[in-house]
């Protein structure tokens, strides 16, 4: 008898697919910037602009202290980036994944405006913690 049990099943998420399409792209998927781990002005391959970049941006600029470079990781540092980036989707990953159990948990156990909000904030505070190593997407070609 054939047994199903002897599958495994592989989930995997997609990830954030779609890639996004540059307007001016050259030099096969490089571009002019200031690398975001050794600083150098150089060319590398572009951050994607996510939620933490934009907020980023956003309070440079009304801090008035927004250069306007463009983020990218140079060749050089893209290894290195590329394990941190992995890292840090690990942790998302791990974090997100307890803070969510973890508040399911409280409020499954006792209903109670006070344990949801409790499990609000723990779910935050583990938001908070997985990114510690936020490590920004790199768009490669
Ligand atoms: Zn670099």
């Amino acid at each position: 008898m054939a047994s199903l049990f002897g599958r495994q099943a592989e989930t995997k998420t997609a990830g954030n697919g779609g890639k996004r399409q540059q307007g001016h792209r050259r030099h096969k998927g490089t571009v002019s910037g200031v690398c975001i781990r050794c600083l150098k002005h150089t060319r590398g391959y572009a951050v994607a602009d996510d939620y933490v970049i934009k907020t980023i941006r956003w309070v440079k600029h009304k801090a008035g202290v927004d250069k306007g470079n463009t983020l990218i990781v140079c060749e050089a540092c893209l290894p290195e980036h590329k394990k941190k980036r992995g890292e840090f989707e690990r942790s998302l990953i791990i974090y997100g994944g307890a803070g969510v159990l973890i508040a399911i948990a409280l409020v499954v156990l006792n209903f109670s405006i006070s344990s949801l909000l409790t499990g609000l904030i723990l779910m935050l505070f583990f938001l908070i913690l997985s990114h510690l190593k936020y490590t920004p997407r790199v768009i490669e070609e």
